[in-house]
């Protein structure tokens, strides 16, 4: 008879580099010890995106898992309640197209394109399964919102008219290169926006309301107020979006704990330092989840995917890059990413580094000879 132990041991062995933090941390959760315990917080909340731009790759369902088991072992290790927000990208472009004259790029959201219930049945579709599962096995709670809803929140505004008052330092930590930070508002007629906002201007700005002017292609000239109630959707470079999103996430009286994949590293350095340059400073948590890797150390992306220029190896099995084609249910899909990321977080090593889709093949026993596509879902 079988047992578990000897299901453990038959499993390739995992073998990693010794970690810059080898010693000092134990478990990956402990990253947020110091932090939870300095503010004197008694509640975490971890925060984590979902893209709704296409059907999820493994990178992005390893993140998620992540966030599921670290939130269960943080709340297990320092006996805080946790929750799990997921914010869903619906401002991601959905069409993009170019000025005749100028070549300026104007583009349309998914949320403008599509409408706020065709968005949310798409987050639903390629998510609520596997959260639901994960959580029903970790005991972690979560909520999904969409980037419309948070940033249509009067937090969001108060802290977006914040940095325009701080906009003369945060440019440079936003965009080092340029100091260029362009905001764009969709056109309230046609819902298409300019992608650069290379003609979106501040008329006016104080604590409660901005005034700026935009260009359609079709429509002209346009103003947009902002203030904390007004309805404009606020369209903002990834950096700028998230100083603000996690400026709004330090007023919560839970720690907030910003999970992201490692390519996020460099990014995060200016958002900490955008973050140190604002009046009465703030900085959330942060963990770091492995990155899932094409042979040639590209992490997978779903252009390099769709333009067939990501280098797969004949181990990566279609379901890594499309989860719609997993041949199984959501729960075995849960439980499969349950298994692979908690031997991630069996040390802080296994779990500072990346895994190509042919090591993650090998970690659980997939080989070409044994692969099986399955039917799309
Ligand atoms: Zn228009």
């Amino acid at each position: 008879m079988s047992t578990d132990n000897d299901a453990t041991a038959r499993r390739p062995a995992l073998v990693s580099p010794v970690s810059v933090t080898a010693g000092a941390v134990l478990h990956s959760a402990d990253f947020i010890r110091p932090r939870l315990w300095d503010s004197g917080r008694t509640r975490l909340v971890l925060h984590a995106g979902v893209q709704i731009n296409g059907t999820p790759h493994l990178g992005t369902n390893v993140m998620q898992t992540a966030a599921f088991l670290l939130a269960q072992e943080a709340r297990e290790r320092f006996g805080v309640p946790v929750l799990i927000r997921f914010g869903a990208l619906d401002n991601a472009p959905y069409e993009v197209r170019a000025c005749p004259d100028s070549g300026s790029l104007y583009e349309r959201s998914f949320r403008n394109a599509l409408g706020g219930p065709t968005v949310e049945d798409l987050a639903a579709r390629y998510y609520g399964g596997l959260f639901d599962a994960l959580s029903a096995a970790t005991g972690v709670p979560y909520a999904l919102e969409t980037y419309t809803s948070q940033q249509s929140g009067r937090a969001f505004r108060e802290e977006f008219l914040a940095s325009l008052r701080q906009m003369d330092r945060l440019r440079w930590y936003l965009a080092p290169s340029t100091g260029t930070v362009p905001v764009s508002f969709p056109c309230p007629r046609c819902g298409w926006s300019q992608k650069y906002g290379e003609h979106t201007e501040v008329l006016t700005a104080d604590a409660h309301e901005a005034r700026f002017a935009a260009v359609c292609l079709d429509h002209g000239k346009y103003l947009v107020d902002v203030t904390a109630d007004s309805d404009a959707f606020v369209g903002l470079t990834t950096l700028h979006r998230n100083l603000v999103k996690e400026r709004v996430a330090c007023r919560d009286d839970a720690l907030p704990v910003i999970v992201k994949g490692a390519d996020w590293a460099p990014g995060c350095r200016l958002l900490d330092e955008a973050l140190q340059c604002c009046p009465d400073p703030v900085s959330p948590a942060r963990l770091f989840t492995p990155v899932v890797l094409s042979d040639s150390g590209a992490k997978l992306s779903k252009t390099l995917i769709r333009e067939g220029t990501a280098d797969l190896s004949a181990e990566t099995e279609p379901w890594m890059l499309d989860a719609s084609r997993w041949a199984g249910t959501d729960e075995e899909y849960g439980r499969m990413l349950l298994d692979l990321v908690t031997r991630m977080l069996s040390e802080p090593r296994h779990f500072e580094r990346g895994y190509t889709t042919r090591e993650i093949a090998r970690l659980i026993g997939r080989t070409p000879a044994t692969r099986s596509a399955g039917p799309a879902r």
